[in-house]
C-alpha cells in the first residue's frame, strides 16, 4: 500500500531538486501531488478536417507528410524546420524552430496527429510548432490534456508526466465519502475522480470527476461551518454590557454625522452588546462606507462598561491607521489606546504588554503579533477583525480565547451577494452599510486599451504636477511567475520601465508581495506621507489604506482580474476632496472582456458588482476566490458552483441536525472530511 504522505521526491522524475520547485506550488508529499488539480484543459481529442480550420484556432488534425523535413541552419544553433501535409481536405505549411532532429522523426508518406494553432491567410493554412505523435500513438495529441498552474522552473510536459508518475505509483485511493452519499448522490467513485480529473476519457467523465471533488469540498466546509454554529449556540453566557453606556453620547461628539446606516448597524450592535449570549457578527459595507468609526464606537461601548477591546488589522500600516482614529475620537473620555505589532523593539513590545495585562490599555490595535502566547488581557471585552478574510478560523479562534466568551465583530468589504453569505458565513448574523458618506466624490472609471497608453500617461503627469498621487496596479510581481502569461504586465518592470523614460522626472515607488514585511510598510508609509508620486504596485495595495491625496487608479491587465477586486482597487482613490479616476486599462478584445469593463465604467455600487460578477463568470473561469475574501478551494468556484452549494447545504443541515457532533458511525468519514477541511493549509479563511 503506497503511504500518501511519502515524500514527492520518491516519485518517478522528481527526485531532490524538482522537489523543491514543487515545494513552491504547495506540493510536500504525494497526496499533495495527486490533489494539485489542473487550472483548465486543452482538448486535443476533436479531429478537424483542414478544410474547416479557422484562423487563429488551437486545433488537433490527422494528416499524412507529402514531403521530408526540410531544415535550415541559421548560424551554430539556430535553424528552421518546414514540411507539408495533407488530410485530403487540404495542404496546411508546418514550421518548428531549433529542433533539427524532428527531420528524423517525420517521414514523408507517414500519418501523424498534431496539434497547435493555426493561421490562416487565404488559401495559405500554417502551423507552428505543434505538438506531434505517430498516429497510433497518443501520448501528447488525440486526448483531453491538463493544463496546471505553474512556475517557470517546471515545463508543463514535465509536470503532467510527474503526476501520472505519481497517479501510477498511487494504489486505489479509499472512498472518503460515507457509501450512503455516495449512493444516493450517484458520485463518481473518489479513486476514479482523482484520476480523471487529471487525465479525463472524456469529458463527460472530467465533468463527473469534477462535480464528485467539488461535492467534498463543500460539503467539507458546510459540515465544518454547521458543526462550528452549533457549537456557538450551545447556551454561552457572554457579557451583558450595561444599558447605561450610551453609544449616542461618542455619536455626537464626532466630527461628523453618521450615515443612517452607520446608525442602523450600531443599533444592531448596540443590543448585541446588551444581550447576553455572545455578539458574533459580520459588518459588511463597501469600502470607503465608514465601517472603522462603527468599530471605534462599539470599542467606546466595551471600554465604557469596564472591559478592553481589541481590534485586529491584517497589517502594520492599517493598525497604525486605526490607531490614529482611535486616539482622535477616544482620547477626549480618557480611554487608552496602543498597538502592538511585529518588529517592535523587545522594550516597547514588554511595556506594551504588561499595559495589555494589567488593563490600563483600554483598546488595543495590532497585527498578527496580538495572536501570540504571550499577549494576556485583563478583561477583554470585545474583538473586531478588520478585512476578515485575511484571517483564518483558527486566528480568529486563537484571538476570542483571550477573553471570557467576548463579543465578536468581524467586518469586510467584500460584497458577497446575499444568498451567498448567508450560506458561507452561516455562523454568523449580518448587519450591511449600504450608504457611503455624504461627502464622497463619484469616482470616474474609465475603460481603455493598450492604445490609449501614451494620452494616460499624459494625464498622470498633469495630475501629479498638480499635486496628487498616482496607484499603478499589476497583475504580476515579476516575469518568472507564470510562462503562460507572457503577455501580462509585471510590477517590476513596469516599475524599471517607468523610471528610465516616461515619469524618469516623477518619484517613483514599486510594492510586491515578495518585498520583507518591512520594506513594504516603508513604501506604504512614503506614499501616504506624500515622498512617492506614483505607486507602482501588485494587489498588495488592496486592504483597507487610505491615502486622500490619491487621485488615480491605474490597473494594467483589468481583464485579469475579478470584478469585485476591480471595485476594492478602486475604491483606494476617491478618499478625498479631489476629483478621482479608475483607469482600467485592458489588453484583450474578447467579448467577456467589454462586457465587464463596461460594468465597471457604469456602476459603483459594490453589491451590484459582485452580483454581475456572479453573473458574467462562465464555466471556464478558473479563476480562485481568493481575491474575494471568499473560503479557498481547490476546485470548487463558489460563483460557478452555486447550485451545488446548495444541495450540499441542504444535505448537511439534514446531517447535522440528525448527528450534530458527526459522531455517528457512518459519519465517520464525514468527521474525517471536516478536519482535513479546517485544519489544512487551506484552511477556510471566515
Ligand atoms: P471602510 O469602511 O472602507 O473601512 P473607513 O472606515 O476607512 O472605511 O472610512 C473611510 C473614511 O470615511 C474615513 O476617513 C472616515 O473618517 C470617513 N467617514 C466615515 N463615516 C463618515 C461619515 N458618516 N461622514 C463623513 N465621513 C465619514
Ligand atoms: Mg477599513
Amino acid at each position: 500500500m503506497t503511504n500518501l504522505k511519502n515524500n514527492v521526491k520518491y516519485v518517478k522524475g522528481v527526485g531532490e531538486a524538482r522537489a523543491k520547485t514543487l515545494n513552491k506550488l504547495g506540493i510536500y508529499d504525494l497526496e499533495d501531488l495527486i490533489t494539485y488539480y489542473p487550472r483548465s484543459y486543452e482538448d486535443r481529442s476533436q479531429i478537424k478536417k483542414i478544410k474547416d480550420i479557422t484562423d487563429g484556432e488551437k486545433v488537433s488534425i490527422e494528416v499524412r507528410a507529402i514531403m521530408p523535413v526540410n531544415v535550415r541552419m541559421m548560424g551554430r544553433y539556430k535553424s528552421i524546420e518546414k514540411t507539408i501535409f495533407t488530410d485530403e481536405t487540404g495542404n496546411i505549411t508546418v514550421t518548428w524552430f531549433n529542433q533539427p532532429y524532428i527531420s528524423k522523426q517525420i517521414k514523408r508518406g507517414e500519418k501523424y496527429r498534431l496539434f497547435g494553432k493555426v493561421s490562416v491567410k487565404g488559401s495559405f493554412i500554417e502551423m507552428n510548432s505543434p505538438v506531434f505523435d505517430p498516429i497510433d500513438k497518443n501520448s501528447n495529441t488525440g486526448k483531453i490534456i491538463p493544463v496546471y498552474p505553474l512556475i517557470s522552473e517546471i515545463k508543463p510536459n514535465t509536470m503532467r508526466k510527474i503526476i501520472s508518475n505519481g497517479l501510477e505509483l498511487t494504489d486505489k485511493l479509499e472512498e472518503i465519502e460515507p457509501d450512503y452519499i455516495v449512493k444516493k448522490y450517484n458520485l463518481m467513485d473518489y479513486d476514479t475522480a482523482i484520476r480523471q480529473i487529471h487525465f479525463p476519457s472524456s469529458f463527460e467523465n472530467f465533468k463527473k470527476a469534477r462535480k464528485r471533488l467539488v461535492f467534498d469540498e463543500l460539503m467539507g466546509m458546510q459540515l465544518g461551518l454547521l458543526k462550528l454554529k452549533g457549537e456557538n449556540d450551545d447556551e454561552v453566557k457572554g457579557i451583558k454590557y450595561s444599558k447605561d453606556v450610551n453609544m449616542s453620547d461618542a455619536i455626537n461628539d464626532l466630527p461628523f454625522k453618521l450615515t443612517n446606516a452607520q446608525k442602523k448597524v450600531l443599533e444592531e450592535i448596540n443590543s448585541d452588546m446588551e444581550n447576553t449570549k455572545p455578539m458574533n457578527r459580520l459588518l459588511q459595507g463597501d469600502v470607503g462606507s465608514g465601517k472603522t468609526i462603527v468599530a471605534i464606537i462599539a470599542a467606546y461601548k466595551a471600554v465604557k462598561s469596564g472591559y478592553q477591546a481589541v481590534i485586529l488589522a491584517p497589517t502594520m500600516i492599517l493598525a497604525k491607521q486605526h490607531l490614529e482614529n482611535c486616539n482622535e475620537i477616544l482620547s477626549k473620555y480618557g480611554i487608552k489606546c496602543d498597538i502592538l505589532v511585529g518588529g517592535m523593539t523587545a522594550k516597547t513590545k514588554r511595556e506594551a504588554l504588561s499595559k495589555i495585562e494589567s488593563g490600563e490599555t483600554d483598546v488595543v490595535i495590532g497585527t498578527h503579533a496580538l495572536l501570540e502566547e504571550n499577549v494576556v488581557f485583563n478583561k477583554l471585552g470585545l474583538v473586531v477583525t478588520d478585512e476578515q478574510h485575511r484571517f483564518g478560523v483558527k486566528q480568529r479562534s486563537k484571538i476570542i480565547a483571550k477573553g471570557d466568551n467576548p463579543d465578536v465583530l468581524v467586518m469586510s468589504a467584500t460584497p458577497i451577494p446575499r444568498t451567498l453569505a448567508l450560506i458561507l458565513y452561516g455562523d454568523l448574523d449580518i448587519s450591511i452599510i449600504d450608504e457611503l458618506p455624504p461627502n464622497r466624490k463619484k469616482i470616474e472609471t474609465i475603460a481603455v486599451s493598450k492604445k490609449a497608453e501614451s494620452r494616460i500617461n499624459s494625464f498622470v503627469k498633469q495630475q501629479v504636477n498638480q499635486g496628487r498621487q498616482v496607484y499603478i496596479v499589476c497583475p504580476l510581481v515579476d516575469k518568472t511567475e507564470n510562462l503562460e502569461d507572457e503577455k501580462l504586465s509585471s510590477a517590476t518592470e513596469k516599475y524599471e520601465q517607468y523610471k528610465k523614460d516616461e515619469f524618469k522626472e516623477y518619484r517613483l515607488g514599486l510594492l510586491h508581495g515578495k518585498m520583507k514585511p518591512k520594506e513594504k510598510e516603508k513604501v506604504m508609509e512614503d506614499f501616504k506621507d506624500g515622498k512617492i508620486d506614483i505607486l507602482i504596485s501588485t494587489t498588495v495595495i488592496e486592504v483597507g489604506v487610505d491615502v486622500p491625496n490619491a487621485s488615480i487608479m491605474i490597473i494594467e491587465n483589468a481583464e485579469r482580474f475579478g470584478l469585485a477586486q476591480l471595485h476594492q482597487l478602486r475604491g483606494r482613490v476617491g478618499r478625498g476632496e479631489y476629483a478621482s479616476y479608475c483607469i482600467l486599462k485592458y489588453g484583450s478584445n474578447g467579448k467577456k472582456t467589454k462586457e465587464r469593463m463596461e460594468l465597471m465604467v457604469k456602476t459603483d455600487n459594490g453589491m451590484e458588482v459582485a452580483e454581475k460578477d456572479l453573473e458574467l463568470r462562465g464555466s471556464g473561469d478558473f479563476f480562485g476566490t481568493m481575491q474575494h475574501g471568499l473560503p479557498e478551494f481547490k476546485i470548487a468556484n463558489l460563483f460557478t458552483d452555486v447550485e451545488e452549494l446548495k444541495e450540499v447545504q441542504a444535505l448537511a443541515i439534514e446531517i447535522i441536525n440528525e448527528d450534530p457532533k458527526l459522531t455517528q458511525e457512518k459519519n465517520k468519514k464525514l468527521n474525517k472530511l471536516v478536519m482535513q477541511r479546517f485544519t489544512s493549509k487551506q484552511a477556510i479563511t471566515i
